[in-house]
């Protein structure tokens, strides 16, 4: 299943990539995007131009996944007009449904399963050879990659996302993820390290490195490798300036880690740690495995061994059963940590999870006012520390031209808060010192400045 095509049966063809959900949706839209541009295919932002359209789903909440179905019945037209196209739909929903998928939409040709991109070259193929329409849902992932298929020739981004492992062992009450991603699984260190190596060698400065439960990492490999060691190894590839990574859970947050952030000069001081609900009845009943004191308790330890680490957090509202007095709980638990910013969720039913089988349901209109009234806390909280920034001058990763003015280029500082300001095309991929002149709700305005911090950055170093 691994050997490329014959060259005389190669020929370039056109691909177009719809990704919804998360960032390990991204990664496998690009591992999709790199295996068929091996093959001779070229992406295009034009659906319309299309030989191969692929569509990467979400079914971790509703919205994306009422997105696909809209999607799928516009996909109708250009079918007709262009029977040859071809149709492919990847991620959480086509793992859940697969077959129902073809059922459903006849313009679906095939339905690759959460662990099926890696083979995708030879069932598209068979699609293309036997006319047939297939969904192939395997239990084990492709072998890894050969590098010809995954060596991008030019980065598109100055950040690379690169999933180490795949999979959730946890089974929180109200996630679907361990039915459609399967159990926990560890990419063996060295070819995360290979693929961060091409990545700088093609361009890119940062990486975010991707695990549904990045601080288990390592189980299962012989000999077991660490979160923070792969973390350390990583660091050494030449030209990295920066490391991230998402997502971590408290109850696995180590020590170890929490020094990593001072240890390791390319990781940055950001930190995404769900919290989901600040009531340990409910924190109970989402099976999450820690109270909100040890929660809040590995923040403060955090913070003391990292003072200057940002936070951000997931939360939910609305979760079968919860109170007024939980959604309190909730709302003192963000009064007290004060995150740089959050992430806030209306729980809702998703199929195969023990909470859709929960009684009291909480009313939708009741969901809403706590979202909203949540949402509104936060906002404050967050304005009043994007407003302390004002006059401190930090590093920030120029990533391009900010869309919403002219002249004006954007880039994130070390604690991921986003920054605009005054700058040139040739900055794009550099650090540079930016003195913050003023903040608003979700980003900060800043000035280049020399290294020393005086007067404006020339650039040209
Ligand atoms: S830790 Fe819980 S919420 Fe996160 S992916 Fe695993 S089961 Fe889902």
């Amino acid at each position: 299943m691994t050997q490329p095509l014959p060259k005389d049966r190669t020929r370039s063809r056109s691909l177009y990539v719809h990704t919804l959900g998360c960032q390990m949706n991204e990664y496998d839209s690009l591992r999709l995007r790199r295996i068929l541009g091996a093959e001779g295919y070229t992406s295009t932002s034009h659906m319309e131009e299309a030989d191969v359209i692929f569509l990467n789903t979400c079914s971790v909440r509703e919205k994306p996944e009422q997105k696909v179905y809209s999607f799928l019945g516009r996909l109708r037209r250009l079918k007709t007009r262009n029977p040859a196209l071809k149709i492919l739909v990847g991620g959480c929903m086509a793992q859940q449904l697969g077959r129902q998928l073809l059922d459903r939409f006849d313009t679906v040709d095939l339905v690759l399963g959460t662990r099926a991109v890696g083979y995708v070259r030879e069932l598209l193929e068979r699609v293309r050879e036997t006319g047939s329409r297939l969904a192939y849902l395997p239990e084990e992932e492709a072998p890894e990659d050969p590098p010809c298929w995954t060596q991008a020739p030019a980065a598109d981004s100055i950040t690379a996302l690169i999933t180490i492992m795949q999979g959730c062992d946890n089974f929180c009450t109200y996630c679907i993820v361990p039915y459609v991603r399967g159990r926990e699984r560890s990419r063996p260190p060295e070819r995360i390290v290979l693929e961060a190596k091409w990545a700088v060698e093609s361009g890119v400065r940062e990486v975010v490195l991707l695990g549904q439960n990045v601080n288990s990492y390592g189980h299962g490999l012989s000999p077991r490798v660490s979160f923070v060691e792969l973390l350390g190894r990583v660091q050494e590839v030449p030209g990295l300036s920066r490391i991230r990574f998402t997502t971590s859970h408290p109850k696995d947050l180590t020590e170890s880690l929490m020094k990593a952030f001072v240890e390791l000069p390319a990781l940055c001081p950001h930190l995404h740690l769900p919290f989901q609900s600040g009531s340990d009845r409910v924190l109970r009943a989402m099976n999450r495995g820690y109270t909100a004191a040890q929660y809040a308790q590995k923040i403060y330890r955090l913070r003391e061994i990292c003072p200057e680490i940002a936070l951000s957090a997931d939360v939910m509202v609305g979760f079968p059963g919860e109170t007024e007095k939980d959604f309190q709980d909730t709302l003192e638990l963000m009064e007290s940590i004060r995150f740089d910013s959050l992430f806030s969720f209306i729980y809702s039913d998703r199929p195969f999870t023990r909470a859709a089988q929960f009684g009291d349901k909480v009313d939708s209109a009741t969901k809403s006012r706590r979202l909203s009234q949540l949402q509104e806390l936060q906002a404050r909280i967050t304005l009043e520390k994007n407003r302390a920034e004002v006059g401190a001058v930090r590093e920030v990763l120029v990533e391009g031209e900010s869309k919403a003015s002219n002249g004006q280029f954007t880039g994130r500082t070390p604690q991921n808060r986003v920054v605009n300001f005054v700058g040139s095309r040739q900055w794009i991929g550099r650090l540079i010192p930016v003195r913050i002149v003023d903040a608003y709700s979700h980003s900060l305005k800043g000035e280049a400045v020399s290294r020393g911090g005086e007067g404006f950055f020339q650039g040209g170093d």
